[in-house]
């Protein structure tokens, strides 16, 4: 593994032991999980069986309530038209009021300013104060009696921010209103159980937690209260109907691995990983005078640290792989809406780094990067 990458919140390799479990359904059992005639579908139809049996234990759900996505994009995106759809297909004239944080993925976010411009509905954005944290008694005050849905994520793709989940799920649930949480950047790194909190739907990507890109998934509770959900795609009538399509039976195997291996290393990979962000912090502000951590500074997932530094950064570092705003956006020379929103200015927003952390860094990776960043910063 290439000891400097650090933009594990970007995406992470495949781990070697999901890699093993997908590999026979692309060579020998390639059958399709629907062809419930033979033996090849019946192994597929095991497999996803099984797969789904081991994401649902992930996040204390029951198998019937996860259905497989492309990934967080289309979970999000779903959550958001799916709620819309179902209460239109019901009254056509309903009034809806959706509530989400101003500092959600795009994919959440954009979701949200479609329906808003093409869906008719009323839309407001959480106030976040200086470090990306929502506040409670204004989300209180946003919430009307048509209010239908609210969004906010697990953990913030960028600053690492963690947000009250159990409070903002148990508000809605005592107020009838569905809830939504992207919970992309949490899975694996904190305790996510839909048993113990009311989270109405849960969205989530593979290829944060070591499963392969393209395949996610999104939970939709079925009691207390049952969601009711518009359909995604019709056509064969997969996923309960609800997302029609051939199964990608090699990914969704490899989902299903990865959050075994997940949940079987947490309690180590977490304090590991919380060690290894004190180091990178304490050598940060060792080597860069007047560096500044963005951000909460103690509610925030172990694997991500976002730094402003005093100095400028060079336009190009590529031999460092860290992320200078959202994944999905770099390349785009446009600073950090997120970091904006939160008061930076443009030239901070530049000279601002997302470093992260995942299962195969080390201190010596860690003291590398310190190195690798002093020369490119020429401190
Ligand atoms: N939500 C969050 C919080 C993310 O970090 C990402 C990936 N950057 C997504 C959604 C989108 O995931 P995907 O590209 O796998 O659909």
């Amino acid at each position: 593994m290439a000891s400097l990458y650090f933009d594990y919140n970007s995406t992470t390799p495949v781990d070697p032991q999901v890699l093993e479990k997908m590999l026979p359904f692309f060579k020998e059992q390639y059958g399709n999980a629907s062809s419930l005639q033979h033996q090849w579908g019946w192994a597929a139809d095991t497999a996803v069986k099984k797969a789904r049996k081991q994401v649902a234990n992930l996040i204390g759900a029951e198998p019937h309530e996860v259905i497989f996505t492309s990934g967080a994009t289309e979970s999000n995106n779903w959550s958001v038209f799916g709620v819309i759809d179902q209460i239109r297909s019901e009254d056509p004239h309903a009034p809806i009021h959706l509530i989400t944080n101003p500092l959600e993925h795009s994919s959440v976010k954009n979701s949200f300013l479609y329906a808003q411009k093409f869906r008719n509905v009323e839309l407001d954005f959480i106030p976040v104060d200086s470090y990306g944290m929502i506040q409670m008694d204004r989300l209180k005050s946003l919430i009307k009696p048509h209010t239908k849905l609210i969004s906010v994520m697990w953990v913030n793709n960028e600053i690492g921010t963690v947000y009250p989940i159990q409070e903002i799920a148990e508000l809605c649930s005592s107020q009838k209103i569905y809830f939504h949480s992207d919970a992309t950047q949490a899975l694996g790194k904190m305790d996510v159980n839909m048993k113990s909190s009311p989270v109405d739907l849960l969205s989530f990507s593979g290829h944060k937690i070591y499963a392969p890109k393209g395949v996610g998934a999104l939970y939709i509770r079925s009691q207390n209260p049952r969601v009711s959900l518009s359909p995604l795609m019709t056509g064969g009538g997969q996923e309960k109907g609800l997302r029609s399509g051939t199964l990608n039976v090699p990914a969704i195997v490899g989902l299903g691995e990865a959050c075994e291996l997940a949940q079987k290393h947490m309690s180590t990979e977490i304090p590991r990983l919380k060690e290894l962000q004190g180091l990178l912090w304490s050598e940060l502000q060792k080597n860069f005078s007047g560096i500044r951590l963005n951000g909460h500074p103690t509610l925030r997932a172990p694997n991500n640290l976002n730094v402003t530094f005093a100095q400028k950064l060079p336009p190009e570092m590529s031999h460092i792989a860290v992320s200078r705003t959202s994944a999905c956006m770099s390349g785009a020379a446009t600073a950090s809406p997120t970091l904006l929103h939160l008061g930076l200015s443009e030239e901070e927003a530049h000279n601002t780094l997302r470093i992260s952390l995942g299962r195969w860094t080390t201190p010596e990776d860690v003291k590398n990067l310190i190195l690798e960043l002093k020369k490119a910063l020429k401190t």
